[in-house]
């Protein structure tokens, strides 16, 4: 007798059986309406305002174990050697926020990631997750993004003392499942478990340095709480208001290559990044690209790992350093210089 998968189905569900759905993601659709994911104009420009964070309720937040990174992923990760024929290259977007400002959330981006079925990674900061709670949610429950640590309110990581360096990794990953544990609790995401879909992951597992700065030390600290420093070799140049779109567009595809790490800003800082992307996107795809995470982008190859940080050349890092504390340089106008 023939028996049609939709009968099958129908008999699991009449019997209270949920099918094997266990690879399955939720999705923020099942969280939030449309009208609730879309970005708005109002929350892309950043605000300059002296924004402290209050560092206690992170301090008291319990941390899943870390697993040291083994030291040949040690480093300064710029891209990755991919097997011959694969073409991935991974997007990534920095979401910084400082003391002195609350950063915007530039839904520009977001909204044609997800309309394009892009997958990308999202380098947030601590502060800035805990000053957009729902948008921090939003991404963390998409299966098209991974959300990784960009610190916790931008300081330069090469510049601090050991107990800043600590609570700058640390209090991040505390906002993360902070971020976590309020998408969890929401009625939809228990719904989506009961029903065998796959959580968020349990922990950030990528970093990426404010102004692309390190030293020995922060890389040693970065590495033994379990992250990789995730660095780039396609810089779009996005803070920068006089880049236009197209030639942001025109950047990426000329220096994409199977293993690229892009670096570019979705916290309004990116002036022409989602229309450059509306334009770089589809011809990427049409190059036969295809676009992943930076973890799946790690996973797939051979990571090209750097001893130090630097932009485009070993050394050029040096020219953005500031100290913690201080006025940052990026805090004046024109604001596009050394932002990262
Ligand atoms: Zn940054």
């Amino acid at each position: 007798m023939h028996v049609s998968a939709g009968a099958v189905l129908l008999a699991l569900a009449l019997a209270g059986v949920a099918p094997a759905r266990a690879e399955e993601p939720a999705t923020p659709q099942q969280c939030w309406t449309p009208q609730a994911l879309a970005g708005t104009q109002a929350e892309i420009t950043p605000v300059r305002a002296q924004h402290r964070l209050d560092l206690e309720p992170l301090k008291q937040t319990p941390l899943p174990a870390a697993t040291p990174i083994p030291p040949e992923l040690r480093g300064s990760i710029r891209a990755v050697e991919l097997p011959p024929g694969e073409k991935l290259i991974a997007l990534t977007f920095d979401l910084c926020e400082t003391d002195t400002e609350v950063a915007g959330y530039d839904g520009r981006i977001v909204d044609l990631l997800r309309e394009q079925g892009v997958k990308a990674t999202f380098f947030a900061g601590g502060k800035w997750m805990e000053t957009h709670p729902e948008r921090a949610e939003q991404l963390l429950a998409d299966p098209l993004f991974e959300v990784g640590s960009h610190g916790l309110r931008h300081y330069d990581l090469s510049q601090v003392n050991e107990a800043t360096l600590q609570d700058e990794v640390k209090l991040t990953e505390a906002a993360f499942a902070r971020t976590r544990a309020a998408y969890a609790a929401k009625q939809c995401a228990i719904d989506a478990a009961a029903a065998g879909k796959a959580p968020v992951p349990e922990r950030v597992r990528v970093l990426r340095f404010p102004y692309g700065r390190c030293d020995p030390k922060s890389l040693a600290t970065v590495a033994d709480a379990g992250l990789l420093a995730i660095q780039w070799d396609v810089v779009t140049g996005d803070p920068d208001p006089r880049e236009s779109a197209k030639a942001i567009a025109n950047t990426i595809l000329t220096k994409a290559h199977p293993g690229a790490i892009v670096v570019a800003h979705a916290n309004g800082r990116g002036w022409h990044t989602a229309e450059a992307l509306a334009l770089a996107i589809p011809k990427l795809k049409a190059e036969g690209y295809a676009f992943v995470t930076v973890s799946e982008l790690v996973a797939a190859g051979k990571p090209v790992i750097a001893a130090t940080c630097y932009e485009t050349k070993p050394g050029d890092a040096k020219r953005y350093a500031h100290s913690a504390g201080k006025r940052p340089s990026h805090d004046l106008l024109p604001i596009f210089d050394g932002l990262y």
